[in-house]
């Protein structure tokens, strides 16, 4: 498959992963069947009172991530932390706690103030929100070390917990090996061996789907696993309710990632509200990563402050 196709599904995963489950965001399973049965369609509503094919704070965060690797792909920490600025101040209604904290102790520094978000929120710092931005970092290099590093510091940059920023790194693995052509399913069962993950794939997660990134991530690795269509890996995550947008979102990207842009419904694709950004964004993403291609990678100077090694 081009290599332009699948970054363009994996942008494209992510969003409308994000839209069709921020209906059912925050209910049950109950709530889910008793008000969509089965969720297939992008109604808008939830909580947000979406409109249909509106996107949320994944997606957007996402962009950011994207815009701000785009700004300067060998040193993007400062750019992507512009870009995160620039969207809390358009007010979004939907931005996750510990993102807010981070912001609120911000001064100068991402990482101090993810560390002092932590020690505010009593050490609660394991959310999914550098999780479902991250997927970017894997679509602009070509070096895994690079992809390692970034992927890394993004997570530390709002999440100071190294269950994140674990997840991001197993989460782009698996994004790496896809690009390089593996199949899905043998790169998610090489980079989950021997991780807290191994059992995610094994049984039916009866971990409840919330924002604890280590149980979104179990959910996600099961979608992803037992699915067979795009399709089916959105619906999945859609239906679970809890924080359905973002798992939705997660699996959306590698969904799109490995079975590419054509495999989205265009029924989704036609409503999705950014859907001309993401296709700029999908075309800088690729001539960067083509470039990198063309000249060879270079070595990264990048340090971790305060994250241990995995
Ligand atoms: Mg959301």
């Amino acid at each position: 498959m081009n290599m332009f196709n699948q970054i363009k599904g994996a942008l494209f995963g992510v969003a409308v992963g994000d839209a069709l489950g921020a209906v059912t965001e925050f209910m049950s399973q109950d709530e889910v069947n008793a008000n969509y049965g089965y969720l297939t369609e992008m109604t808008g509503g939830g909580w947000l009172g979406i409109e249909p094919g509106e996107t949320t704070d994944d997606t957007a965060m996402t962009i950011a991530v994207a815009k701000g690797l785009l700004a300067n792909p060998s040193d993007p920490v400062g750019r992507i932390g512009n870009e995160f600025k620039k969207w809390v101040e358009t007010n979004p209604r939907d931005i996750g706690n510990i993102i807010r904290t981070t912001f609120d102790c911000y001064e100068g520094d991402w990482f101090k103030a993810a560390e002092k978000a932590h020690k505010v929120l009593s050490g609660r710092s394991a959310g999914n929100g550098s999780l479902m931005r991250c997927l970017p970092v894997a679509l602009a290099y070509g070096d895994l070390k690079k992809i390692e590093e970034i992927t890394v510091l993004q997570s530390k940059m709002t999440h100071y917990d190294d269950l994140a920023s674990e997840a991001c790194l197993i989460y782009n693995r698996i994004a790496y090996r896809v690009l390089k052509g593996e199949s899905l399913k043998s790169s998610i069962e090489e980079e989950i061996k021997e991780t807290r993950y191994c059992d995610a794939i094994k049984e039916y997660p009866d971990v409840s789907p919330n924002g604890y990134v280590v149980n979104t991530f179990i959910w996600v690795l099961n979608i992803l696993w037992t699915s067979s269509s795009f399709e089916e890996s959105v619906q999945k995550a859609a239906n679970l309710g809890g924080d359905s947008d973002t798992i939705g979102a997660i699996a959306g990207g590698l969904a799109g990632l490995y079975r590419g842009f054509a495999s989205i419904p265009k029924r989704y694709v036609e409503v999705l509200k950014p859907k001309d950004e993401l296709e700029t964004l999908s075309e800088k993403l690729w001539q960067v990563r083509e470039n990198e291609t063309a000249s060879g990678s270079s070595e990264s100077n990048y340090t971790t402050p305060g994250s241990k090694q995995y």
